[in-house]
């Protein structure tokens, strides 16, 4: 049966304490990358090599400390008029080039009528990259990812349709967890960013989605949105 799951709030008070520390872990990774550097001088071919893995790993853990942070404290959203198409169309532009690689084809269904809202650009098109980029990783050889818009009475849709393999019954359950990943390089942050950043603007993310057929993956963003003020501590 096809299973709708809603993103819960499921960032444990561990995945906040991580969050807390991965601004402590910055830092020195600031500084092995730099000794790293002044090591590539002088080095054999051989460990040369090894420290483009120690490098190529440091990304790695950048990226995680990286997302960590963006939970803990969200950078605070600067919200404007945006026209949804130029949001979604930018982020695509962004993205053909990975989906190209994957031989992945983005197909869009954009209204012609401008559809306005309030929110942060930036974080908008974070959460479209989010989305996309694990639409395109999903698949195996090629495939296509479908982005429609609609606007309704009081809120827009944004949906991106994957004919990928889909996610089991039993990892949608996961799928809120802090870290829970099937990638080998994966952060398992992606989708809780994403959320943390829709809900911020009013919205609600959905993952719907069936094995062997795809993964579409729904945002719901009102209309009118009025932005709380900012009460980061
Ligand atoms: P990451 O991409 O780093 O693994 P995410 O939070 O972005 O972390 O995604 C978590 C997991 O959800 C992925 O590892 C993958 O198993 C699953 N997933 C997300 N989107 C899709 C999709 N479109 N198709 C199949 N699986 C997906
Ligand atoms: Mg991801």
């Amino acid at each position: 049966a096809e299973e709708i799951f809603r993103l819960s709030d499921k960032l444990s008070g561990v995945g906040q304490l991580a969050a807390g520390v991965a601004h402590e872990i910055r830092n020195p990774l600031t500084a092995i990358r730099g000794f790293c550097r002044l090591m590539e001088e002088g080095s054999t071919p051989t460990q040369m090599r090894y420290l483009q893995i120690v490098q190529s790993e440091l990304s790695r853990i950048e990226l995680i400390v990286g997302e960590m942070m963006a939970l803990a404290k969200p950078a605070v959203a600067v919200f404007r008029s945006e026209i949804v198409r130029n949001i979604i169309e930018e982020v695509v532009t962004l993205m053909n080039a990975e989906a190209l690689l994957h031989n992945v084809s983005i197909q869009l269904d954009l209204p012609k009528a401008p559809v306005i809202i309030q929110c942060d650009v930036n974080q908008m098109k974070q959460v479209l990259v989010n989305i996309i980029k694990n639409a395109v990783e999903a698949f195996h050889e090629s495939g296509v990812i479908r982005i429609t818009l609609r606007s309704k009475e009081d809120f827009i849709e944004i949906s991106v349709e994957d004919n990928g393999p889909g996610i089991p019954e039993e990892d949608l359950e996961l799928l809120g967890k802090p870290f829970f990943t099937t990638k080998e390089k994966g952060t398992g942050l992606g989708l809780l960013v994403s959320r943390r950043i829709v809900q911020a603007h009013g919205g609600t993310l959905h993952v719907r989605s069936k094995l062997a057929e795809g993964t579409t993956v729904l945002l719901r963003l009102p209309l009118n949105f009025e932005p709380a003020m900012d009460e980061n501590d």
